[in-house]
């Protein structure tokens, strides 16, 4: 185990003592699943009856007539149940629980997003489930807080700290280890301890090996660049896995909030404000400052809002086998407007920063061209930031009509 889960200098399982045995435990049972295929079948069966599976490749044909260069498809996480990509990592997850026959999930969030996917595959598969959220984050998404506890979860609000998504963390990582005999921890994304980067790129494998599929058929040929927004760097490992043998550009885009040199982003692998070190149990790039400390970090989008990476693309980036985008708040704004005029399609604010990307390089490239962006998710649930953003004067009096009928209570 000593040894295991390095990516060149990144990765690694720093973990306290007393957790070494569960996480050794948990990296014995996931070795197991990942040599069964019979695991894997039962996987795919669990998200082809319970999720979309497998999610459509659309041909987005009035965004590739309006650029005028490649042909731009799109995957279509969207269509997963709960709307995003981090189903296939939950209920990845929860097959595995239930293998090892623990009866209680926990997990972190910030958005909520990763809570209200761990809620749903808790109350499918029977498991109790505690959800650990900022205090900060629990008055900010205070829909996605009703859902988890209408799902059946307890959201417990974490008032150590800053009162955000890494102190939700530590509290999680607290509660295991008081708890390690009965419960699992369910990680969203593609960082932590080793085995997590591993085991959440493993699930969401199953973007890439469909997406590659799906383009063979259609065009008969490999397309030559595919686009993944990064937060923590699931929803790209996934689609990238799919093509990391094959002459295929990965280009991974990262939240440049208001710009990579204005204090006000979240690019760990396009700016200057992040560099190695060691935290919440993983070496990777981490957006710190000279003391360690981490810095405070901003994007339109929660949930590409992280002080960390994933250890894998950190040493794809090193050793230049993926390149590193990024896009600025206002450039996805745009993306968002244009996708949903043209392709009558609303990425998530995520996704949408793989579309601003893809929409910058796509013009100058041939007609015989091809490139995938992976639509991490739906943007229904982003309704709050979008209006605003857009400015709506209708939006602004339906929600100051609404908390008038309140105050009429
Ligand atoms: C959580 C989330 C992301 C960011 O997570 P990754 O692990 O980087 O994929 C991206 N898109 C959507 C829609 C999300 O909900």
């Amino acid at each position: 185990m000593k040894d295991r889960g390095y990516y060149g200098p990144f990765g690694g399982a720093f973990l306290p003592e007393i957790l070494v045995a569960t996480f050794d435990e948990l990296d014995a049972r996931f070795r197991e699943i990942k040599n069964d295929p019979e695991f894997w079948r039962s996987y795919v069966s669990l998200m082809s009856s319970y999720s979309c599976r497998p999610t459509p490749l659309t041909f987005a044909e009035n965004l590739t007539r309006y650029f005028g260069g490649a042909k731009i498809y799109i995957k279509r996480e969207d269509l997963n149940h709960t709307g995003a990509h981090k189903a296939n990592n939950v209920m990845g997850q929860g097959l595995l629980v239930r293998k090892m026959g623990k009866k209680r999930v926990i997990a972190e969030t910030g958005a909520g997003q990763h809570g209200v996917a761990t809620a749903t595959m808790a109350a499918k598969f029977g498991f109790d489930c505690t959800i650990y959220m900022g205090e900060v984050d629990v008055i900010r998404q205070r829909p996605n807080v009703f859902w988890m506890e209408q799902l059946g979860a307890t959201v417990v609000p974490v008032t150590d700290g800053t009162r955000i998504l890494k102190d939700a963390i530590n509290e999680a990582f607290r509660d295991w280890v008081t708890n390690m005999d009965s419960t699992h921890y369910v990680l969203g994304t593609a960082c932590g301890p080793h085995p997590f980067p591993e085991m959440v790129s493993y699930f969401q494998s199953v973007i890439g090996k469909e997406a590659r599929k799906q383009i063979m058929d259609i065009e008969g040929r490999l397309p030559d660049k595919v686009f993944a927004c990064v937060g923590g760097g699931s929803n790209a490992m996934g689609l990238f896995s799919g093509f990391s043998d094959d002459p295929v550009e990965l280009v991974g885009v990262e939240a440049g909030g208001k710009g990579v040199d204005s204090g006000f982003h979240a690019s760990r692998l396009c700016s200057d404000d992040a560099s190695p070190g060691i935290a919440q149990g993983y070496k990777t790039y981490f957006l710190q400052d000279d003391d360690g400390q981490m810095k405070e970090t901003h994007s339109i989008s929660a949930g590409l809002d992280y002080v960390g990476v994933s250890p894998i693309l950190a040493q794809m980036h090193d050793q230049g086998k993926a390149r590193f985008e990024y896009a600025t708040d206002d450039e996805v704004v745009a993306a968002l407007k244009l996708t949903m005029q043209k392709e009558g399609i609303i990425p998530a604010l995520e996704s949408a920063h793989a579309f601003a990307r893809a929409f910058k390089e796509a013009p100058a490239m041939s007609k015989d061209e091809i490139i995938i962006i992976n639509q991490s998710g739906r943007g229904d649930k982003d309704i709050f930031t979008v209006a605003d953003a857009f400015n709506d004067p209708k939006w602004k009096d339906f929600i100051v009509s609404k908390a008038g009928e309140y105050q009429n209570d």
